[in-house]
C-alpha cells in the first residue's frame, strides 16, 4: 500500500504564489492582506467584526483578559475535560484556574456536567467543537446566561460550518478560530494565524484596543518551512525528520522559542486567503472519505466506530474510538511498519475523580486515522481492514468492571 498520511491541508498554486510573493515583495510582516482576510472572514461568517492574530492560543488569551478586566473578582474556567492542551495553557498561565468537567460520546462538552462546575468564582465556560463536530452550544448560551457567567466559543477545529443556521465560532460572548497544521484552513504550524471573532461592545473595545497594539507576526519563515517539510512533504521526509529530531534532543537551544502574542503576518493572511478559497472543495472531500470510512468500519466488523459520524457532518479529522482491551500502541506501531500514519486522541491533562470520570478511558481509546484528498475508496477500505487486524491480534480479555480501577487499568 502507498504511504497513507493524516489529513493535514493540501496546498496547491495559490499558496505557494501567495507564499512567493509575499517573500519576494519583501511584504512578509505588514500589509494589505490582514485586513483583507478579517474582511473575508467576517462575510463568511458573517458577522461585523473579526480581529486577526498570530494564533488559536493569542486569540483565547486576548479574549480571557478582557474578560478578566470586565470581572475581577473571578478566577475559575470551566473547560471540558477532553480538549487541547493549548486552551489549559492559556487559561493557566492568565493565573486562571481551570475546572475540567466531562464530555459526552460525541467527544463534546457535556452541558450537565458544566453545570454542576459553576460557582461564585466562575468567570467563563470554554465551549470547543472537537474535531470540528458542533458542540450544544446553543444549551451552552443558557446555562451561561442563566448563571451571568462569559461563554466562549472555541471553534478552532473548524471553519464556515453552522449549527441552528448559525456559524460556529460566533456564539457567546466571543469565539476563537486558528489556521495551525492540524485545523481546516491551514497555513502553517502553530503561530501560522488565528482570529477573534466578538460582537459584545463592552468585550470588543478592550480587545480591539489590545490587538492593534500587537506587532505583526514576524511572517514565521522558519514555521513555515517546518510545517512544508513536516507535513506537506511528510511522505518523504518522514524518516528524516524523525532522525533529525532525535539528534537535536542532545543539543541546547533545540526548541523553538515560545510563541508571543501578534497580529497575523501579511504572509500567513495571503496563505490564510488561498486556503479559504478551497473550503468548500476541501469540504467535499473530507465528506466522501468520511462516508467510506463509515462503510469500511462497518463492513470491517466491529473492530472500532467513529463516535461522531453523522452523514453530511464535516469532522476536520477521523477519529475512531477502539473497544476495550485493544492495544492501541502495538496497533499503531504495526500500522506504521505498513505505511498507515495515525494519531491518538489528546491526552486529558486534568485529573482528579469528580471532573474525569471515564475521561482517561475515552481518550486512551481514540485513534486518528488518515484522510488525505487524493486518498481514494480503496485507499480507506484498506486502512480498516487493517486496523481491524491489528487490532483483534492485539486485544486482551477485559477483566470484570468492578469499579474506576480495574477499568483502567486495561490500558496501561
Ligand atoms: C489548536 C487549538 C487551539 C490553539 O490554537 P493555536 O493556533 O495552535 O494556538 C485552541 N483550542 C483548540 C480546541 C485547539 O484545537
Amino acid at each position: 500500500m502507498s504511504y497513507q498520511r493524516l489529513p493535514y491541508t493540501k496546498w496547491g498554486w495559490a499558496e505557494l504564489r501567495a507564499e512567493l510573493a509575499a517573500t519576494l515583495c519583501g511584504r512578509i510582516r505588514r500589509s494589505p492582506a490582514a485586513r483583507q482576510l478579517a474582511d473575508g472572514l467576517a462575510k463568511l461568517l458573517n458577522v461585523p467584526h473579526v480581529l486577526a492574530v498570530n494564533s488559536g492560543r493569542t486569540a483565547l488569551r486576548v479574549g480571557l483578559e478582557a474578560l478578566m478586566q470586565l470581572r475581577p473578582g473571578r478566577n475559575e474556567v470551566i473547560v471540558p475535560a477532553f480538549i487541547c492542551p493549548a486552551v489549559i495553557e492559556v487559561v493557566s498561565s492568565l493565573g486562571l484556574l481551570p475546572l475540567a468537567a466531562a464530555v459526552g460520546p460525541d467527544l463534546n462538552f457535556d452541558p450537565g456536567a458544566c453545570v454542576q462546575r459553576i460557582g461564585s468564582r466562575t468567570l467563563a465556560i470554554i465551549v470547543a467543537d472537537m474535531y470540528g463536530c458542533p458542540a450544544q452550544i446553543e444549551a451552552f448560551e443558557i446555562i451561561a446566561s442563566t448563571a451571568r457567567v462569559f461563554l466562549v466559543d472555541d471553534a478552532v477545529q473548524v471553519v464556515g460550518e453552522s449549527a441552528d443556521g448559525l456559524m460556529l465560532g460566533t456564539f457567546g460572548d466571543f469565539g476563537v478560530l486558528s489556521f495551525a497544521q492540524s485545523k481546516c484552513v491551514v497555513t502553517g504550524e502553530s503561530g501560522g494565524g488565528g482570529a477573534l471573532i466578538c460582537h459584545q461592545n463592552d468585550i470588543l473595545s478592550i480587545v480591539r484596543e489590545r490587538v492593534e497594539a500587537l506587532a505583526p507576526a514576524g511572517g514565521q519563515l522558519r514555521a513555515l518551512t517546518a510545517f512544508v517539510w513536516n507535513y506537506l512533504l511528510e511522505s518523504h521526509t518522514a524518516s528524516l525528520s524523525y532522525r533529525w529530531q532525535r539528534l537535536r534532543q542532545h543539543f541546547p537551544g533545540g526548541r523553538p522559542p515560545a510563541l508571543e502574542p501578534g497580529r497575523i503576518s501579511n504572509l500567513d493572511a495571503q496563505l490564510a486567503l488561498a486556503q479559504l478559497n478551497s473550503l468548500s472543495q476541501r469540504r467535499e472531500q473530507r465528506l466522501r472519505i468520511l462516508g467510506q470510512d463509515a462503510h469500511a468500519l462497518a463492513s470491517a466488523g466491529a473492530s472500532g466506530h467513529m463516535p461522531q459520524f453523522s452523514r453530511g457532518r464535516y469532522l476536520a479529522r477521523v477519529m475512531v474510538s477502539m473497544p476495550p482491551g485493544v492495544d492501541l500502541e502495538s496497533c499503531r506501531r504495526q500500522l506504521r511498519q505498513g505505511s498507515v500514519c495515525t494519531r491518538q486522541g489528546y491526552p486529558t491533562p486534568l485529573g482528579g475523580p469528580r471532573s474525569a470520570k471515564g475521561m482517561r478511558e475515552l481518550a486512551a481509546s481514540l485513534i486518528e486515522l488518515p484522510a488525505y484528498a487524493e486518498m481514494t475508496a480503496g485507499d480507506v477500505a484498506a486502512v480498516c481492514q487493517r486496523l481491524h487486524r491489528v487490532a483483534a491480534a492485539s486485544r486482551k480479555p477485559v477483566p470484570n468492571r468492578q469499579d474506576g480501577d480495574d477499568h483502567e487499568q486495561c490500558y496501561q
